[in-house]
């Protein structure tokens, strides 16, 4: 069995698999193929997967004679050759037109964001591992923008007070923005619909900022569910309130598969102190604040508004470190001791993460969502 790692996109500084993660493959039986200059922008050489013992191949060749296709962003082709396994980060929920490419040119395709969170699947979770990356690099990139400290002084020229923090939703990406913004020194408050996170709020030195009311689901795998209007309306109120006495807002909220809900209002933004920054993780469904611009920064009222949506991909050697490890655990699972894909259709892994097969969309959940 070939593996073809992918030279991503402009714009994409993050590698599918860094050379670190070759000889684990290769002890598997495995050829791997790298494209030239895949690794250039996370500052990966070609000599150097070489000398872990891949081989770098034009993208042509690596279309043609590889069995199983990596690359974290969909592949620029119009046609991948039928046969071919793509494993990737399709967003298949909202890329209709990517899944119904991949099934008319008779791709297996897997996506990794559609990773089941559960513990056997945890080391496979993409959408974690860059959550991660995102939360903190929110952080830097608040306290960089910010004209004020994020930790308190106390000098000979005078006391210079903590920054307030807001963090919207606490999952991956806003606990990971708390340590960070306390690490740096800041005064942070949380809020989220699910209070089963509060204990880990506090446990990181979070207040937790809570609406009485809100709707909870056990079966909801960890994830928020749509909230009533009336707890929009009371959450509403108190957000505005937090947000005047805060500094910076990150909002990361998401309820998968769904667009954000928007939290942050334009009222909210002319409230804030001028110079305050609001970094919006949810900006690729349309942001969790009224003004944000996917990819774009807004300034309104002297308050900043950024909404990156591939922040992880501006701190690149972690970022595919943590993601080529995702790639190497999602292989191991998906191949067997001689390396040959072997899948298990009722294994809840495959069945997640598998969206084309046959020259068919197999996804229940994407089936729907289409
Ligand atoms: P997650 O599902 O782990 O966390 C989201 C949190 O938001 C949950 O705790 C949920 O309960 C909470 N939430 C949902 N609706 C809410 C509401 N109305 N009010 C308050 N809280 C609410 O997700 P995550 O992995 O932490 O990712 C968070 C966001 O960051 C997502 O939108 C994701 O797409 C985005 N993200 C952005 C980047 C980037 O570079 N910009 C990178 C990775 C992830």
């Amino acid at each position: 069995m070939t593996i073809g790692v992918l030279r991503e996109g402009d714009g994409e500084n993050r590698v599918a698999l860094l050379p670190e993660h070759v000889p684990f493959l290769v002890k598997k039986n495995l050829f791997i193929l790298v494209e030239k200059d895949a690794g250039k922008a996370s500052y990966a050489g070609d000599r150097e997967y070489t000398e872990a013992g891949a081989t770098v191949q034009t993208r042509a060749n690596i279309l043609k004679e590889a069995d199983i296709l990596l690359s974290i962003n969909p592949p620029e082709e119009d046609k991948i050759p039928s046969g071919k396994v793509l494993v990737s980060v399709l967003g298949p929920l909202t890329n209709k037109e990517i899944v119904q490419k991949l099934a008319k040119s008779g791709v297996t395709s897997f996506s990794l964001d559609m990773i089941p969170r559960s513990s056997r699947a945890q080391s496979v979770d993409v959408l974690s591992s860059m959550a991660t990356v995102a939360g903190y690099k929110a952080v830097l990139l608040a306290a960089g923008t910010l004209p004020n400290f994020f930790p308190m002084f106390m000098s000979a020229s005078g006391t210079i007070r903590p920054s307030r923090v807001l963090i919207l939703g606490a999952g991956v990406a806003g606990l990971q923005a708390l340590a960070t913004a306390r690490k740096l020194g800041a005064v942070v408050e949380v809020f989220d619909v699910r209070s089963a996170v509060k204990e880990e709020v506090m446990s990181l030195g979070g207040k937790f900022v809570e609406v009485e009311g809100a709707k909870d689901e056990a079966g909801a795998g960890g994830y928020a569910v749509e909230q009533t209007e009336e707890y929009k309306r009371m959450q509403g109120e108190l957000i505005q309130e937090r947000a005047t006495q805060s500094n910076v807002i990150i909002t990361t909220a998401q309820i998968p598969g769904r667009k954000a809900p928007v939290l942050i209002r334009k009222e909210t933004i002319e409230a804030m102190k001028p110079g305050s920054v609001v970094i919006d993780l949810a900006a690729s469904t349309g942001g969790n604040c009224e003004l944000t611009k996917n990819n774009e920064t807004v300034v309104h009222n002297n308050v900043t508004i950024i909404g990156n949506s591939n922040l992880a991909s501006t701190i690149p050697s972690d970022a595919s470190k943590m993601l080529g490890k995702n790639f190497l655990n999602f292989l191991d699972l998906m191949l067997d001791g001689e390396g040959t894909l072997n899948l298990d259709v009722e294994d809840d892994i495959v069945q997640n993460t598998c969206i084309t097969r046959n020259g068919e969309i197999v996804n229940e959940r994407v089936k729907g969502a289409l």
